[in-house]
């Protein structure tokens, strides 16, 4: 049977139970039998719900959708070496996080809720305010009061209600926390449908391959919603035997906010206090990732390890993604400068390896403009 299960307890609940932590407090995972055949899908619409079969929503879900498409899985030809993307920008809301906030708005509204709280000043908090909007769900999202105006214009635009937050980032978590005693916490860290949906990274990028999976797969780590998605994605299509082994995950996180590579580094099973500094990909800049121990303990079941990439390295991985065409945010870039020193330092001839562009440089054009001059 489908069901929500805690983490740290192993205490079960219904698939649809409203809520976005266990009775102490932990957090779920979902526990899944899955039955997958990918000669049934080849007819359907080229979209996330070709894998709908794979989505355990808790009830007949009508999906929520602007139109998620299946992104191009495009070959670059990056510092001599042949490496794939998936070009993930191309979502409606202009990142990736759209295809955790369908799945998870998706079931929201089939399960009757009428109102949302979530905190991000980022691309999570659009996702989930575009999806709400769409689904006539009420949505409120929680944001640090110094967040610049710019950012939170398109989560406006999508007719949230933007709650500024004095003071830090678990601050503002801590508020959308108490909001949500309440409302449907609609939350990517927390709420374990949001990896239902990233984990299609990982069904695409397979059947993009012929139902093979790459090497390698390079992926940022902030808090984890593609690390985390795309290894579930992966273990279930390897215990499926739809695919022969799991790729090892490469993790990338910003030198100058890199707790989880310094666990990594130090062989810690959670992430470790570090000082930390501005980034120009500030939507990897998580300081206390709460889901952090079971990226750590993803990535290491992968093979994989973590990077941690300098801003230099960022500046010049956007300039170089930009000159080839691809309009790419500065986040999106700290991958590109990881798929950099991953090819330099330990990439074998012939590995077959995927990354991704997660968010559309349309999102950060002054920035950009900085780092261009
Ligand atoms: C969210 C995000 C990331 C990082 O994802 P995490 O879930 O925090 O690990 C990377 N790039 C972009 C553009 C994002 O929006």
């Amino acid at each position: 049977m489908n069901q929500l299960i805690c983490r740290a307890t192993g205490e079960t609940y219904p698939l649809n139970d409203l809520r976005w932590c266990s009775d102490s407090g932990g957090l779920l995972d979902l526990d899944l039998k899955l039955h997958f055949d990918p000669d049934r899908i080849k007819r359907r619409r080229a979209n996330l719900w070709r894998y709908r079969k794979v989505l355990p929503l808790g009830a007949p879900v009508e999906p929520v959708s602007l139109g998620e498409p299946v992104t191009p899985l495009t070959a670059v030809a990056y510092q001599g070496q042949e490496v794939r993307f998936k070009q993930d920008y191309l979502f409606p809301t202009g990142s990736y996080k759209d295809r955790g906030a369908a799945v998870m708005i998706s079931q929201a509204a089939a399960l009757g809720v009428k109102r949302v709280v979530q905190d991000s000043s980022g691309n999570a908090g659009c996702s989930v305010a575009a999806y709400a909007a769409r689904a006539g769900i009420a949505c409120e999202i929680f944001v640090p009061a110094d967040t610049s105006p710019a950012k939170l214009t398109q989560i406006r635009a999508y007719g949230a209600q933007v709650r500024l937050v004095p003071g830090s980032r678990e601050d503002t978590a801590a508020a959308a926390m108490e909001a949500a005693r309440d409302t449907f916490y609609a939350s990517h860290v927390w709420n374990p449908f949001f990896f239902q949906g990233t984990k299609t990274f990982a069904y695409e990028v397979c059947e993009q391959l012929n139902w093979d999976a790459p090497d390698t797969v390079i992926l940022p780590a902030g808090n984890g919603t593609l690390i985390l998605g795309a290894f579930i994605g992966f273990r279930e299509l390897h215990q499926m035997g739809i695919i022969r082994h799991i790729p090892r995950i490469i993790a990338v996180q910003a030198a100058n906010c890199a707790p989880l590579y310094t666990a990594f580094e130090a062989g810690a099973d959670d992430p470790v206090a570090v000082e930390t500094d501005k980034t120009l990909a500030e939507g990897i800049a998580i300081a206390l990732p709460r889901r952090g121990k079971q990226m750590l303990e993803y990535v290491r079941e992968s093979g994989g390890k973590f990077l941690a990439v300098e801003e230099e390295e960022i500046r010049e991985a956007l300039r170089e993604m930009v000159s080839k065409g691809y309009f790419i945010e500065p986040t999106s870039a700290a991958v590109v400068a990881g798929v950099g020193q991953y090819l330099r330092h330990h990439a074998e001839p012939g590995e077959r390896i995927v990354s991704i562009m997660t968010g559309s440089g349309l999102k950060s054009v002054e920035k950009i403009t900085g780092m261009l001059a």
